[in-house]
């Protein structure tokens, strides 16, 4: 089973054709600037990169020319579009509808619709993604998965905020979560690494740009530290995590800021940038950390401490945990942070190996120590591959798999 993997933002648009069976990705591209000037397609290929400027003034251009990467007669990697059997959207909100890959159709499509007062950047994107899919290849069959569903099984007292529960029940102001597809992906992962077993108590940290924790008790998402929003939780690249939310009211008054542009300097302006005036980059932040610059180790320390934080109140949660999973770019890779993020817990039964964690891979792996109770576990993550496996699910169950 081969399938299109679409991720549509604002003015961009990732793909990736995927081989199930196979666990194999044919091609991965994306289209810039969707909708201005400059638009850019660019694919892999077996000799490297390949960058085409295009005008692309809406999403359905930009998957036409995505659809001409896959099967065109000089570099494409199948010989028509036939061979894709069908096609998943990774949608960022799916309020309280979903809980797992949805088949789109027309109810489907106006839930989503209905979210966009929750993901008003996000969710538009989407709409246009799966309406222009549906224009270039009718007699597809499109799934939805979305970012938020993994976390519907929090139970009410880690969702409900305590504020006046009318906003809960008439607005649906309430802990969505995000990156559910990335925290689903590595637990199972996690599970089968520790010997197949569903009740492992489990934190997994997705450590990106943006960034989230989640506790994962009997293989379900428990609890997470983004919110209502992904500004929540802990520290991040250019976002501000929790912080006291008296400061956004004060500033606002102070500064005299309207709500959009708060949101901005909470989104853009904040967290690692903020703090350093630096970069959102983490490895930005760790060379001027070695050069010397105070401010740079300073965010390092709060970065990691942020994530302590977080890691301790969901071994609260779990009455304990067996392993800690490290995942997406900043967890994938900064043996750093992890060496920061690890340090001092042995009274915990959590200890790191040093030389382990030093060790580059893109491999699933363990890096605690050989008498560390706690299992440390690096676990790239797949959201596409976990997307298109979705997909396959879905056309089995609704009598379409070929
Ligand atoms: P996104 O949330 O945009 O998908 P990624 O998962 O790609 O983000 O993570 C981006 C972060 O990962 C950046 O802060 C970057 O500095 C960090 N990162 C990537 N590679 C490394 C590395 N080798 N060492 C340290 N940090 C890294």
């Amino acid at each position: 089973v081969k399938v299109l993997v679409i991720n549509s933002g604002s003015s961009s648009l990732k793909y990736q054709l995927i081989d199930v069976e196979r666990h194999e990705v044919l091609r991965s591209g994306l289209c810039e600037k969707v909708g201005f000037f400059g638009s850019f397609i660019r694919y892999d290929t077996p000799a490297g990169e390949k960058t085409i400027e295009m005008p692309m003034p809406n999403h359905q251009e930009a998957i036409r020319l995505a659809l001409e990467s896959l099967d065109n007669p000089e570099d494409g990697v199948i010989a028509s579009l036939d061979e894709v059997d069908a096609v998943g959207h990774r949608i960022v909100h799916g309020g309280e509808y979903f809980s797992e890959v949805a088949y789109v159709d027309e109810s489907v499509i106006e839930k989503i619709e209905e979210l966009i007062e929750l993901a008003p950047l996000h969710n538009p994107a989407a709409l246009m993604g799966i309406e222009a899919c549906g224009i270039l290849m009718p007699d597809k069959p499109q799934g939805a998965v979305f970012d938020t569903a993994f976390h519907q099984s929090m139970p009410a007292k880690n969702y409900i905020y305590p504020i006046l529960i009318d906003f809960y029940k008439e607005q649906k102001i309430r802990k969505y979560g995000a990156h559910g597809t990335s925290h689903r992906y590595v637990s199972q992962r996690a599970i089968e690494m520790l010997g197949g077993d569903t009740s492992a108590r489990i934190i997994t940290c997705h450590l990106g740009n943006g960034g989230s924790i989640t506790a994962i008790k009997d293989g379900k998402s428990y609890d997470t530290s983004m919110g209502f929003t992904p500004l929540d939780g802990v520290m991040m690249g250019s976002r501000c995590g929790s912080i006291d939310p008296a400061i956004v009211t004060f500033i606002m008054d102070h500064e005299g800021l309207s709500s959009d542009e708060m949101n901005n300097l909470m989104n853009r302006r904040s967290g690692l940038l903020g703090v350093t005036g630096i970069s959102n980059d983490l490895r930005e932040i760790d060379n001027a950390a070695q050069e010397g610059s105070e401010v740079a180790r300073l965010a390092i320390d709060m970065y990691a401490q942020s994530i302590r934080k977080y890691i301790g109140q969901y071994i609260v949660e779990l009455n304990g945990v067996d392993g800690i999973v490290m995942t997406a770019g900043i967890g994938e890779n900064s043996a750093m942070m992890r060496e920061h993020i690890f340090a001092e817990l042995d009274n915990l039964g959590i200890k790191l190996d040093s030389e382990k964690n030093a060790v580059r891979s893109r491999e699933a792996r363990f890096i605690n120590a050989e008498d560390s109770a706690v299992k440390i576990m690096v676990i790239p993550t797949q959201e596409e591959y976990m997307i298109a496996y979705d997909i396959k699910r879905m056309c089995e169950e609704h009598g379409l798999a070929q």
